[in-house]
């Protein structure tokens, strides 16, 4: 396993397995890794749905 952030390996029965509702699984060494991605995919989230909601005003 590859850690999904900074793709270093990661130790069976180390790290942090997270499943999105998606189905998809995502392993990551730490968590630090860990908030980084998913904080950091929060935010582009929520720039695209503000981004989209402007378009649609105009
Ligand atoms: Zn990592």
């Amino acid at each position: 396993m590859e850690c999904s952030y900074c793709s270093k390996p990661i130790k069976q029965g180390t790290g942090i397995m997270y499943v999105f509702r998606t189905g998809a699984i995502k392993y990551y060494c730490s968590g630090r890794c860990y908030k980084n991605s998913i904080v950091i995919k929060r935010k582009i989230n929520k720039k695209l749905v503000a981004h989209r909601s402007k378009t649609k005003a105009v």
